[in-house]
């Protein structure tokens, strides 16, 4: 489970990390109000961010930073009438329905520090670098040895001497250097007690020397948390930060009928029974030169109720143009599908190609069910194993659907 950046930075705050000051609003007003109520406190500098679960707002012209009133409205009122789009968006982008209004800092340099759970190297991981404020996986790229990796020790956590040496590395000196290793420890424990699967601050900034601090000051300007969904039950005050408005609609339908569905880009929906079974039809529609549509397990104990609205849910993906059912019936009985199948078709309709493999439990009583119904459903084709089912359906796709000129 992912959450707002404004749910985030309350996080850090009551970890004890320096995080400047913010309102979250729903509407221009408030957000009129909430930056007269900053210049009030005496902000110099504003900045207004839309709040939606992905990255890359600043090139997108959804994190503004502004000096007045006048232009906080301006940059609100855009904002919450326009779509963000952005390389970690859908096409169509997401539509924002919050900001938030915060202080905005000047900013002498930007760091990026994370910590992940890594599974190639089974640890929980501590990633920094000096080279903040952009796309990590651009530093990945062009600059691999700007970017430290610590492995953090599940017993005893991040020592002191690692979070100094870190924080040495990444060249903050004088009363700083204690700010960013207090950061960074707070950082660490901070994924530990929520179970996130990732806490990202980027940027962690460092403000230009001021009176007060002569050797600037550390602070999160940005942080994106990702949550074991596993883990949820123990945290209950994170559980309640969950926005369905975020989630792909057709996955929550899925999820309130039981049935792990998952959208991609591909034009080949799937649907199969067992996640194994899932992946390698996945696997094998690619094999096939196909795209899959989407991942979509039934289950093994679906009602027919379950798996019609499956059905529902990868016709109503307008990219669909062909269906592909793979079903090896353990638990699973084959006619309960079959029934399904001949439900959708009259109830929804299957206006592309359907090609439907299914062995195993009562796998008899499902083709008798199905050849009962084929003159009701003339675009299903059956095959006689999951190569020929891949074969058949990519085939059928290519000839419903020719390639736009
Ligand atoms: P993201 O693009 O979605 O990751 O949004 P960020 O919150 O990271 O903001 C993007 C960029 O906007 C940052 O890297 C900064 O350069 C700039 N920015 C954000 N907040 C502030 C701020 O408080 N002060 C200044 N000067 N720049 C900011
Ligand atoms: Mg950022």
């Amino acid at each position: 489970m992912k959450i707002h950046e404004f749910q985030a930075r309350h996080l850090l705050v009551q970890a004890g990390i320096p995080v400047p000051k913010s309102t979250m609003v729903e509407s221009v007003e408030d957000a009129r109000a909430a930056a007269a109520a900053l210049i009030e406190g005496g902000s110099q500098l504003i900045v207004v961010k839309a709040q939606v679960h992905a990255g890359g707002r600043g090139k997108a012209g959804f994190v503004r930073v502004v000096k007045s009133v006048e232009e906080v409205v301006a940059a609100a009122t855009f904002m919450l009438s326009n779509r963000m789009v952005s390389p970690q968006t859908p096409p169509e982008g997401l539509a924002v329905s919050r900001l938030l209004v915060a202080d905005a800092v000047d900013i002498a340099r930007e760091f990026y520090a994370a910590v992940l759970v890594d599974r190639a190297r089974r640890t929980n991981t501590l990633i920094a670098s000096a080279e903040g404020g952009v796309e990590i996986e651009r530093v990945a790229e062009t600059n691999p040895e700007a970017i430290i990796k610590l492995a953090i020790d599940p017993l005893v956590g991040l020592q002191p001497f690692q979070a100094r040496g870190v924080a040495l590395a990444l060249g903050f000196k004088g009363k700083a250097l204690g700010q960013a290793v207090s950061v960074l420890t707070k950082l660490c424990a901070l994924q530990r007690t929520t179970d996130a699967s990732l806490v990202e601050v980027n940027p962690l900034v460092l403000t230009p020397p001021r009176p007060d601090h002569p050797d600037g000051q550390v602070m999160a300007i940005d942080a994106k948390f990702s949550f074991d969904d596993n883990a949820l039950f123990r945290h209950s005050e994170i559980a309640a930060m969950h926005d369905p408005a975020e989630e792909n609609p057709a996955e929550i339908r899925a999820q309130e009928f039981g049935l792990s569905y998952v959208a991609l880009d591909g034009n080949i929906g799937c649907l199969v029974n067992g996640a194994g079974l899932a992946m390698s039809t996945m696997d094998i529609i690619k094999l096939h030169g196909g795209e899959p549509a989407n991942f979509l397990d039934v289950g093994g104990s679906a009602t027919e109720e379950a798996v019609t609205e499956a059905f529902r849910i990868i016709l109503s993906d307008g990219r669909v143009q062909g269906v592909l059912v793979n079903i090896f019936g353990g638990i699973m009985q084959c006619d309960r599908i079959a029934r399904a199948i001949v439900s959708a078709a009259q109830t929804i309709g299957f206006s592309v190609p359907l090609v439907v493999r299914l062995e195993g439990t009562n796998v008899d009583q499902a083709r008798e069910v199905l050849d009962a119904a084929r003159s009701q459903i003339p675009s299903m084709q059956s095959a006689t194993d999951l190569r020929d089912a891949a074969a058949k359906i990519v085939a059928a796709v290519a000839a419903h659907a020719p390639a736009s000129v």
